[in-house]
């Protein structure tokens, strides 16, 4: 198998210095209480496709990448506010690193 450059971007988390081709690159943004449970709001990024704000914990939810600002809107609207704030950041965390 032939590995293909996939350097970390500056959000992973992770240590994957080769950057072979199956990395998946994780940054954890946050966690937030809602209802009792804790969610986490990650951004992850697979071999096979773009970055994504992805929300898990007792649920798992990827944000379509045109979706961020209309899920800050819900999750505020939900009085989730600091969920609403750790989807925001991570949403302008990837806007920016795809600048
Ligand atoms: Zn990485």
């Amino acid at each position: 198998m032939t590995a293909t450059p996939n350097p970390c971007p500056a959000w992973c988390d992770g240590d994957h210095p080769s950057g072979w081709s199956g990395v998946v690159h994780r940054g954890e943004i946050g966690r937030a209480n809602v209802g009792g449970e804790t969610v986490i709001v990650v951004i992850l990024k697979s071999p096979e496709g773009p970055a994504s704000v992805t929300i898990s914990g007792p649920v798992y939810v990827e944000i379509h990448n045109d979706d961020h600002d209309d899920m800050v809107r819900l999750l505020t609207l939900a009085g989730q506010t600091d969920l609403a704030a750790l989807v925001e950041r991570a949403a302008t965390i990837l806007r920016e690193a795809a600048l």
